[in-house]
């Protein structure tokens, strides 16, 4: 038995596209006969809420989806500083202070976006006082090594870490763990051998591939979905803005969600209610969409535009 989990950040309420995220991770475990776990992501202390944590708990029990097992990351402090530990004893920690002007400045973009960190800071040592006496934030010197990963859909996400994006901060400033750090830690303590999530976390998997080859931990799987879009002007955008959970379910019912979820991924050919009990039989991820798409929140319905060709 496999084991995958559902990590979303406490920064905001449960939207549309981390609603469809849960929906494929849960049926995804359920018809493996995976456990499933949720993990609330609440490292960031100036974005992260406790209404927004109780929220999405909130959300996923109105949709229908129970958990096997449930993490905080803010209390897994002691697990991610014995993960520092060890990288400082392989001598994988540095300190840096540069900017994200200073990346832009030394001119080497990005395929994730912005600039990548060209190493500046590689050759400093960590203060005599170690890791935690550190005031400023830590990166983690990844070797160059260019890693040759695809996941289950094929989608290749080969690269070198350490080029593109560049070594990761691992400990902010303000001492909270950086998402990658805290995340593949937790990963490898829960024993999770599948990760599922959207396409827009693809290119983050070379940097955490690095860090479980850092850590010599196993890698998971990672199998990515389709996006809930909006529209916003002219343009498309993730699916963050237009409606929360607090309104959904003042409109919805979580049956109504469900449907308009499993319409817009393919699993059903249109948005009647549904239990998602009644999408493990038959699911698989040959039947989900790949092409993401596009709702609209009329201010009481979610519709769901037609896919464009
Ligand atoms: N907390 C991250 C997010 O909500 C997801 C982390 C992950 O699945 O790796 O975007
Ligand atoms: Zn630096």
């Amino acid at each position: 038995m496999g084991t995958s989990r559902f990590a979303p950040s406490s920064t905001g309420p449960a939207h549309p596209g981390t609603l469809l995220a849960a929906l494929l991770g849960w049926l995804d475990a359920r018809s493996r006969g995976d456990q499933w776990l949720v993990r609330i992501e609440d490292l960031d202390p100036e974005r992260t809420r406790p209404e927004w944590d109780a929220g999405l708990q909130e959300a996923l029990g109105w949709l229908g989806l129970a958990w096997d097992g449930f993490q905080r990351q803010s209390e897994r402090d002691g697990a991610h500083a014995a993960a520092l530990d060890r990288l400082a004893a392989r001598g994988g920690l540095y300190p840096c202070t540069c900017s994200r002007r200073d990346l832009a400045a030394a001119g080497m973009p990005s395929a994730l976006g912005g600039f990548a960190y060209p190493g500046t800071c590689r050759e400093r040592p960590l203060p005599a006082g170690g890791w935690r006496s550190s005031t400023e934030p830590l990166r983690l010197r990844l070797p160059a090594q260019r890693f040759e990963i695809a996941d289950e859909s094929g989608r290749d996400l080969s690269g070198d870490p350490s080029r593109d994006p560049g070594d990761p901060v691992v400990r902010r400033r303000d001492g909270a763990i950086a998402y990658h750090l805290a995340g593949v830690v937790d990963d490898v303590d829960a024993g999770v051998t599948r990760i599922v999530r959207g396409h827009d976390l693809a290119a983050t998997t070379a940097t955490q591939w690095a860090i479980q080859a850092a850590l010599d931990a196993p890698h998971p799987e990672y199998r990515h979905h389709l996006l809930l879009l909006e529209e916003r002007g002219e343009k498309l955008a993730k699916f963050h803005g237009a409606v929360g959970f607090p309104t959904l379910r003042e409109h919805l019912s979580g049956p109504a969600m469900c449907g308009v979820l499993a319409a817009a991924a393919g699993l059903r050919p249109t948005p009647e209610p549904v239990q998602p009990e009644a999408l493990v039989a038959d699911f698989d991820w040959s039947r989900v969409a790949t092409r993401d798409r596009t709702l609209r929140w009329t201010g009481d319905r979610l519709l769901l535009l037609p896919a464009t060709a």
